[in-house]
């Protein structure tokens, strides 16, 4: 009987509204933002020395300062969650070679279907990617516009709490490819265009302290009353774990701050920024939860809200790594392959997967690893009264649309 599975990337992302910058010490109210200065970057980028510096005057007030800095990758393979991860994906590797290997069909090459296959591939299955478009990477999948720059579908934070890509990544070779920044998060103040308010996460300190120091550090956003609230609120989260932080799926953002004390105004000036940049949804549509997840671990782990960027075009410098290790062992990777209807057997398991082209293709599983918007709209009729299918119905997708300003 064919077997059927469902997964999704994690998506703790961060975006554009929380910049990450070095602050001049010398020059107050001006903003240095900063690279490391890898030979890519070097190429791409044409500030590639702390020497090299661009420099736009502003109301005759602050010059912007663009400056490339290296930062070390933080120690992360000792955190509790890192070695969780390794171990688990160790497991596949070490696991004993199955006597049948199955010939598993993953719908969708976005990060979650190129890292199923990976870890079928490692534990001695035959994956098969099929991939819609005519590039990997999904949301992050990037074209070459007739200048030779990169357009990215988004722009993605590695965040140094996510155990899993950072695993991967060392698992890969390319640890070197990540970008790491100062241990800083950056708002854009909402009622003062141009100026930016700072999260500094002192090094010296461990978590969580760096990160409440953080917060009581703040005087651009906070007044002192809220910044004593909003440490106070958090403090559940931070001593619950995770048992707490499911507890709060029922409340919105808003709603949780309420409950809490924490007054409007920080909802306002760091949740909405939070909100939109984890789900691109407000503060009032979002489930707590989700910002505890990622508040949790950033508290939680020294170096968890440390962020890093890809050196490069995230197809060319981490797909193209994952579909090199899959076809190594003997996988395989198909662009141009849109699965347009799931065959089903009398049985209501999955007899097969029909492509655009007219072809068909069976296994002895299947995964989809596409948008969920995507599974909705090929789910096989007979599934949708399924318990398990109908609780798709509340899972909604997020239009967005990105501007890349040059
Ligand atoms: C603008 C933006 C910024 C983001 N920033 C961050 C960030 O900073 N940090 C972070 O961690 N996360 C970030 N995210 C979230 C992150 O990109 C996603 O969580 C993750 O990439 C999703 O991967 P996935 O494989 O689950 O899905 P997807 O990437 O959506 O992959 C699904 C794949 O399925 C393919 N497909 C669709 N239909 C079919 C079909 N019928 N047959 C075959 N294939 C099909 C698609 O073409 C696609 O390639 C961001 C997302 C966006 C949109």
């Amino acid at each position: 009987m064919a077997q059927w599975a469902c997964v999704s990337a994690a998506n703790l992302s961060c975006q554009a509204t929380i910049v990450n910058t070095q602050k001049q010490r010398n020059s107050p109210g001006c903003d240095a933002f900063s690279f490391k200065g890898s030979e890519f970057m070097a190429q791409s980028c044409r500030f590639s020395s702390p020497q090299a510096v661009y420099r736009r005057p502003r109301n005759g007030v602050c010059p912007l300062k663009v400056v490339c800095v290296d930062y070390p990758r933080p120690d992360l393979d000792s955190t509790a969650n890192f070695l969780e991860a390794a171990y688990f994906s160790s497991t596949f590797r070490a696991s004993p070679r199955p006597t049948k290997p199955l010939k598993v069909v993953i719908a969708g090459a976005g990060l979650a279907g190129l890292a199923t296959a990976k870890y079928l591939a490692d534990a001695g299955h035959q994956p098969i990617l099929l991939e819609a478009r005519d590039v990997l990477g999904g949301k992050v999948a990037a074209w070459k516009d007739s200048d030779g720059d990169w357009y990215e579908t988004g722009l993605h934070i590695f965040f140094g709490a996510y155990p899993n890509i950072q695993n991967l990544f060392g698992e890969l070779g390319i640890n070197d490819r990540l970008q790491w920044k100062e241990h800083s998060m950056i708002f854009a103040m909402p009622n003062k265009p141009g100026e930016f308010s700072r999260f500094d996460f002192p090094e010296v300190l461990p978590a969580p302290i760096n990160g409440i120091w953080a917060i009581l550090k703040n005087n651009e956003m906070l007044t002192w009353p809220e910044k004593i609230k909003f440490a106070i609120g958090l403090l559940p989260a931070i001593l619950g774990g995770q048992a707490y932080v499911e507890a709060q799926d029922g409340l919105s953002v808003k709603d949780w701050m309420r409950k809490q004390g924490i007054p409007d105004r920080v909802t306002t000036e760091v949740f909405i920024a939070m909100s939109k940049a984890l789900n691109f949804i407000n503060p009032d549509e979002l489930s707590m939860q989700c910002i505890l997840i990622a508040l949790n671990r950033f508290l939680q782990e020294k170096h968890g809200s440390k962020m890093a960027f890809l050196d490069g075009s995230p197809p060319e410098r981490l797909c193209a790594p994952i579909v090199d290790h899959i076809q190594s062992l003997g996988g395989e990777v198909r662009t141009n392959s849109r699965i347009q209807k799931i065959d089903l057997n009398n049985d209501g398991t999955v007899k097969s997967f029909v492509l655009n082209n007219g072809s068909v293709i069976e296994a002895d599983a299947y995964v989809f690893a596409t948008p969920v918007d995507i599974l909705k709209l090929l789910l096989p009729e007979n599934w949708k009264e399924m318990p398990y299918f109908k609780k798709l119905e509340k899972l909604v997708g997020v239009p967005v649309i990105n501007v890349h300003i040059w």
